[in-house]
């Protein structure tokens, strides 16, 4: 399962941002994931993935969003630009094999949610 070495590096990353963040913010409730297509991510592995190496970290009980870019790529024949579904990297308009990928390697964090105290401070109002 690479859903775990892929959610170990999105950790220490959320982890990173996290801890630097000033003023340190309560809690953690969501860290937001971009991936590409091609790294065929099964997102309920990841969920777990992430629900176990959380575990005893400040992300402990935080959610994981998810958000799957698909793959597309540039014909190098004809022209033609579109999704394409991996395995097969074929040309739809004109059936080359001669795909440049545009789309779909990329695999980032894209963002934090998290709660403050401030937040808190003014739901008691
Ligand atoms: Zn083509």
């Amino acid at each position: 399962m690479h859903e775990f070495s892929i959610c170990r590096d999105i950790l220490a990353a959320a982890l990173e941002e996290y801890r630097a963040l000033d003023p340190a913010p309560k809690r953690l409730k969501a860290v937001r994931v971009v991936a590409g297509g091609m790294h065929q991510i099964i997102p309920e592995y990841l969920a777990t993935a992430y629900g176990i190496l959380s575990r005893d970290t400040p992300a402990a009980g935080s959610k994981l969003d998810l958000v799957i870019k698909p793959v597309t790529g540039r014909c190098r024949e004809c022209g033609w630009e579109g999704e394409i579904v991996p395995p097969f990297f074929q040309c739809a308009a004109c059936g080359a094999l001669a795909i440049d990928l545009m789309q779909g390697r990329e695999l980032y964090l894209d963002r934090l949610e998290v709660e403050d105290h401030e937040h808190e401070r003014d739901q008691g109002l």
